[in-house]
């Protein structure tokens, strides 16, 4: 499959679609998870196209990786879970239904079971108190 350039997050990129930002430099950005799978679920992609962990440059993938822990270490403060999963499907067959490579962060909380994956809206103003969270944890109020 070759990248499509109107995928939701290359959509994101562009600033075409909003989303609640947590973090964003030259080369990465963050935000929260529309349909999360447990609070504070937050997802990082790199801003070159690439559709899976296979078109990335390893350069790329460095700092990807760099940033994902950065922004889990600023959502393991905000919402202090048990433990925290980091998640990445390459494919439809994995699961991936989002054809930019990202990484999931998602937080797990003792006797809290995950929702399912891509399934349910979280209401708006819950989501931007989220980021807001994870944004002081990072120190970008
Ligand atoms: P994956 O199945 O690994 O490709 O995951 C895609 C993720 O993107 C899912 O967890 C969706 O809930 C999430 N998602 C889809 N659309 C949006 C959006 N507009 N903003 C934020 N997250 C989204």
């Amino acid at each position: 499959m070759s990248y499509d350039t109107n995928n939701i997050f290359a959509r994101i990129l562009r600033g075409e679609i909003p989303a609640h930002k947590v973090f964003e430099d030259e080369a990465t950005l963050a935000f929260m998870d529309v349909m999360p799978q447990s609070e504070g679920h937050t997802l990082v992609i790199p801003k070159v196209a690439a559709e899976n962990l296979f078109d990335l440059a390893p350069a790329d993938l460095g700092r990807l990786i760099q940033v994902t822990q950065k922004v889990a270490v600023a959502v393991r403060e905000a919402f202090r879970p048990d433990g925290l999963t980091l998640m990445q499907f390459n494919g439809p067959e994995a699961g991936q239904t989002v054809f930019h490579i990202h990484f999931h962060i998602v937080p797990r909380y003792v006797g809290v079971g995950l929702r399912s994956h891509s399934r349910q809206m979280a209401d708006n103003a819950l989501l931007a108190d989220h980021a807001q969270r994870i944004r002081a944890a990072l120190g970008k109020p």
